[in-house]
């Protein structure tokens, strides 16, 4: 694995940066943080090694090696503070004029908790950890061997993690939708018809909406525990990136919101 996925998504993000004028800054902002978060994966590349291994279902987060990471992190922060809005900025700021021991801390008690993005979660301390950890997880999971699954589960089989968003790909006549996790981007098969969040099944519980803007991505809203997530319609646009392509989709967020839909999971960029 090389680190050609990251700039996969900063290109992306540059291009709709441009395309749609409603997502402009917060894709500026997230082409900034890829680009760090490039840059820890990198590291942490060189100092792991392409091995791949045997991890227990949701095992991911029992290994968090603060001795690679912790260098990094003030670097990263810098880079936030530098780029940011300005609330962001400022805790990066204050976070960098803490003690690492506090960071170790906070990353850790941040990492131990899979269930760690709903709504709400949007603090700007979480932003820091979860956007410094993301690659620390990615890196994990591109160098686990995906454990075969008995069952589709509705969170990440390899850490644990709330899915971000779903994923529909062309399968024989139709299309099949996966589930990409909100940390580690791992991504598993789910059924097209079927809540991630409660498990309902009934179509007519199940709600679809489009934009004009964005005809590829479509919030799926389920009415039975009024949580939605957003689906990047991969047999519409071949170019998508879908973690992207979700966080561009801010429009789907605001009507989703509009009509008292809470998400599944906030993403990286707190919508
Ligand atoms: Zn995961
Ligand atoms: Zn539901």
């Amino acid at each position: 694995m090389t680190s050609e996925r990251w700039d996969g998504r900063i290109r992306r993000a540059q291009k709709l940066s441009t395309d749609y004028p409603f997502a402009t800054e917060i894709l500026r902002f997230y082409a900034h943080v890829a680009g760090v978060q490039k840059h820890v994966y990198e590291r942490v590349l060189a100092e792991c090694g392409n091995t791949r291994m045997q991890r227990p279902t949701g095992g991911l987060r029992e290994e968090l090696d603060l001795t690679i990471l912790l260098p990094e992190f003030r670097g990263f922060l810098g880079l936030v503070e530098k780029y940011g809005p300005a609330a962001l900025a400022a805790t990066a700021k204050e976070l960098a004029a803490e003690d690492p021991a506090k960071w170790a801390e906070e990353l850790s008690a941040w990492w131990a908790v899979p269930d760690s993005g709903g709504e709400g979660a949007t603090g700007h301390r979480q932003f820091c950890a979860r956007a410094f950890l993301e690659p620390y997880a990615e890196y994990l999971a591109e160098h686990t061997e995906l454990p075969v699954l008995e069952m589709t589960p509705s969170v990440c089989p390899l850490c644990g993690g709330r899915p971000q968003l779903g994923v529909l790909r062309e399968e024989g006549d139709g299309a099949a939708r996966s589930l990409v996790c909100s940390l580690c981007s791992t991504e598993w098969r789910y059924g097209r018809i079927l809540c991630p969040a409660c498990g309902e099944s009934n179509e007519t519980h199940l709600a679809i909406y489009i934009a004009e803007e964005m005809p590829h991505v479509r919030v799926e809203a389920c009415e039975t525990c009024r949580v939605y997530m957003k689906t990047v319609d991969l047999t519409k646009t071949g170019l998508a990136v879908p973690i992207v392509d979700e966080i561009a989709a801010v429009p789907l967020d605001l009507w989703a919101r509009e009509r008292d839909f809470a998400k599944l999971q906030v993403n990286l960029m707190g919508m």
